[in-house]
């Protein structure tokens, strides 16, 4: 039977950071992950991480878009911890050697992003995720104490008789084996639950699958109700065409050639927040306004053609082969899309469930600093 202190279930980026910590706390640490770990869905983490990092920029500026833009519904405790620590948690990832984008002046570079009053996304292109995700991982080679266990998948989670969460019911891929994991802290970062909306944005392996463990066993789940909508994702299939592009100055238009964002929103257009760019646009949609095929359009050729190739180039590759579309010469049509589960496995800000010996963390869990809507990138 394998034993761990720690046994994290999920290896995006939330998974492996919370191993990492734990090895260098000097725990035994297994980490499960249903698919190879550099697949988890944090891999499509397109447009960036937020953080006020930049001496113009303050935590508490960081912290007030984040409540308004949870429609003053996140819990403000939680949200003080995220947006206080974020700027030292870019600089540990950039100091383990996540390439994040750089300005002419050799500094961290950012971009904007929808509901923040100031540019403080940083990102690597258009492939944020990947590039953390691949660090992270190099990270948790390097901690002998840490033993992967790959395409194992996780089917339940085991409580002892004084009702502590103990371990959990694994299935390694290879062979069909079950296998019982012996722990005395199990930490849940399996992710989203996507796959229960169409379209989404998110991976077929995003099944809510350490949700739905946590809610057997007992644990409470909070704010399930509030379900993020992306503006931007291709009609038919969901995928993502990232908020960067807006965040590099890409408008919005109906069919009539009406960048309606003016009637919504018109200060910041097509910058506010998720919830506000979704509705508007199927607002649009519905009385008419959109084209034949249930979209509006994306203009991406007012942002300059270089910086596309540059900022936004993995958005070129889905346009040419997702929609057929050259996005630097013409506008891609797009839709709302499911795209963020802000509820989840209620926590404290330890990460702490309501079952003892049990935690979660990443978007599988729920402390609400996203409250009723998620900001992008935070
Ligand atoms: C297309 C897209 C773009 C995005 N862009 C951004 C962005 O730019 N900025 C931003 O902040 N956020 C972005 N997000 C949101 C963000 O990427 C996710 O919320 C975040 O990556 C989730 O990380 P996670 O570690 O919680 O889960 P995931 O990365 O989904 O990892 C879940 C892990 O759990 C494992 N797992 C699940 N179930 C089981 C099981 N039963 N047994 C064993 N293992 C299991 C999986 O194998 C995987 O390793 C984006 C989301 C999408 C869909």
């Amino acid at each position: 039977m394998p034993e761990h202190d720690v046994l994290v279930i999920g290896a995006g980026l939330a998974g492996q950071r919370a191993a990492l910590s734990a090895a260098r706390e000097g725990a035994s640490v297994g980490i499960i992950s249903k698919v190879h770990p550099v697949r988890s869905h944090s891999n499509a983490a397109q447009g960036g991480i937020n953080a006020a990092l930049n001496p113009e920029d303050s935590w508490e500026s960081h912290a007030y878009d984040t409540v308004k833009g949870s429609d003053f519904l996140g819990d403000q405790d939680a949200i003080e911890i995220m947006c206080r620590e974020a700027p030292d948690e870019l600089l540990e990832l950039e100091h383990m050697g996540v390439t994040f984008h750089r300005n002419p002046e050799g500094l961290l570079g950012t971009r904007a992003f929808g509901g923040a009053s100031a540019a403080r996304t940083y990102y690597v292109a258009d492939i944020t995720g990947q590039a953390i995700l691949h660090v992270l991982y190099e990270q948790l080679m390097k901690h002998s104490e840490v033993r992967r266990y790959e395409e194992w998948f996780t089917t339940g989670l085991v409580l002892d008789e004084s009702g502590h969460c103990a371990g959990a019911i694994t299935r390694d891929l290879r062979d069909g084996s079950m296998e019982l994991f012996k722990a005395k802290s199990v930490i849940l970062a399996t992710g989203g639950n996507g796959q229960c909306f169409k379209p989404t944005t998110n991976a077929l392996i995003c099944t809510g699958d350490g949700i739905s463990m946590a809610y057997r066993i007992g644990a409470p789940l909070m704010d399930m109700e509030m379900v993020q909508y992306h503006p931007t994702t291709l009609a038919g299939n969901g995928l993502l065409i990232t908020e960067g592009a807006r965040g590099e100055g890409a408008h919005l238009y109906n069919a009539l050639g009406e960048r309606f964002m003016e009637k919504y929103a018109p200060n910041k257009m097509e910058l506010a927040s998720r919830d506000v760019v979704s509705r508007a646009e199927q607002t649009e949609i519905n009385e008419g306004r959109g084209f034949p095929d249930g979209t509006v359009a994306l203009d991406i050729t007012v942002v300059p053609r270089k910086r596309v190739h540059e900022a936004l180039r993995e958005i070129v590759n889905v346009g040419r082969d997702f929609a057929g579309v050259d996005i630097t010469k013409e506008p891609i049509h797009i839709k709302p899309g499911n795209h963020y589960a802000m509820g989840g496995i209620k926590t404290d800000v330890d990460g702490q469930t309501e079952v003892p010996g049990l935690y979660a963390a990443g978007e599988c869990a729920c402390v609400s600093v996203h409250g009723g809507n998620r900001l992008g990138a935070n």
